[in-house]
């Protein structure tokens, strides 16, 4: 979470590695006859207009529900996916249009981590030709550099070398993991994207591995975009979180600021759904109630708005609200809610529509879909 960089801005923070900007990405829909018959084009709007920046040293943390857009947002921005629309920048480079050749040396410096080892590894090679493949492929060393340079990395990730002759099934979920950190480090990579790496771990693996990709990062001097619907994992290791509902960040900010001080009601919700959170917690939210929505045609002004315990009639289903800075606190800590605008007290003497209020609505705008 340090960074050895010198190039710093003028409020002292690291470069910026990864900048995304108003990031879309729509997957078209299967077409019925009615759709060409009418002509709609209708698609599943998995990202819908992101910003998101990872400085040099940093790990910035993506939480939200399944569905959420995640997923889709961290193939976007390292370009294995193409975007609908939107600005990529990746060391001062514009990749959003690249293709192909081009973007050759950023497969190499941007890795990824999934949650299902098993997706990057080869079922019938050993352990150890996976890991080195991509030294082959990206022509970075061969002969018996290469292999050492397989070892190395195996004992800097507490496996052995002599696991490097076993087959992946010989592994255990931990050491597949360990394997799979392997595959990615190899390439030397300034990025690299974990998609809920410890997901399928039990909770003491899970610390585990959470504390090698801390101290890798610190060794390997890297850069993290870290995935996860678990916002006690984010927590662990994530310097800022964005917080994504619908496609859309709802809020961002310092990791300490987004657990002692929520704003989005969404967020809150989130917390409040963690067992064990510190000073956070805010007893009086309810749970989270009801799905979430449908990604080709989410719901109209604020997205959350059909399960907010805080709507605010007319306003919240009218009018998007947009990312704003939060009063008093870091000024990277933002949220887009329109209970922003409303002074203290105002929010302090607001009664929540009741749960019969609030189902109407839900019904009204999943007629929708
Ligand atoms: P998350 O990682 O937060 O669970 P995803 O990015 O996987 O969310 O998915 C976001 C939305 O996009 C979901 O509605 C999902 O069904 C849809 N989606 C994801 N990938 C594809 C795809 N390749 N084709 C069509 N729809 C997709
Ligand atoms: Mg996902």
């Amino acid at each position: 979470m340090s960074t050895s960089d010198t190039t710093t801005d003028s409020q002292n923070r690291p470069p910026e590695l990864l900048k995304a900007t108003n990031v879309k990405k729509h997957f078209p829909l299967e077409e019925g006859l009615l759709d060409r018959l009418f002509g709609e084009n209708r698609s599943v709007r998995a990202v819908d207009g992101v910003d998101l920046t990872v400085r040099a040293g940093e790990t910035v943390g993506i939480v939200g529900e399944s569905g959420s857009g995640k997923s889709t947002l961290g193939r976007t921005v390292s370009r294995l996916y193409e975007p609908t629309d939107g600005s990529i920048v990746f060391d001062n480079e514009h990749i959003e249009t690249y293709s192909g050749r081009q973007l050759r040396p950023i497969r190499r410096r941007v890795q990824y981590v999934f949650q299902d080892p098993m997706s990057a590894l080869n079922p019938r090679k050993t352990v150890g030709e996976s890991v080195a493949r991509p030294l082959t492929v990206h022509d970075i060393a061969s002969g018996p550099e290469k292999w050492e340079r397989v070892a190395d990395l195996f004992e800097e990730v507490g496996l052995s070398a002599s696991q490097m002759g076993a087959y992946p099934h010989e592994l255990s979920g931990g050491q597949r993991q360990r394997v799979g950190l392997c595959r990615a480090l190899v390439t030397e990579p300034d990025l690299v994207i974990f998609d809920e790496p410890v997901s399928a771990l039990d909770v003491t693996l899970q610390a585990q591995i959470l504390n090698l990709i801390n101290r890798l990062q610190r060794d390997f001097d890297l850069s993290y975009l870290f995935i996860s619907h678990d916002l006690n994992v984010v927590r662990q290791v994530c310097d800022r979180i964005a917080v994504m509902y619908a496609g859309e960040i709802v809020e961002r900010g310092p990791t300490t600021d987004i657990f002692e001080n929520p704003q989005h009601p969404y967020t809150r919700s989130l917390l409040d759904a963690i067992p064990q959170v510190g000073s956070g917690k805010r007893g009086d939210s309810e749970p989270l109630r009801g799905e979430p929505p449908s990604a080709t045609n989410p719901p109209s002004g604020c997205r959350f708005h059909p399960r907010c315990p805080e709507f605010i009639d007319g306003r919240c289903a009218g009018e998007a609200p947009s990312l704003q800075s939060v009063d008093g606190d870091d000024s990277d800590h933002e949220a887009a809610c329109h209970w922003l605008d409303r002074s203290a007290a105002e929010r302090a003497s607001h009664t929540p529509p009741s749960r019969s209020e609030r189902e109407i609505i839900q019904e009204s705008s999943s007629d929708a879909d």
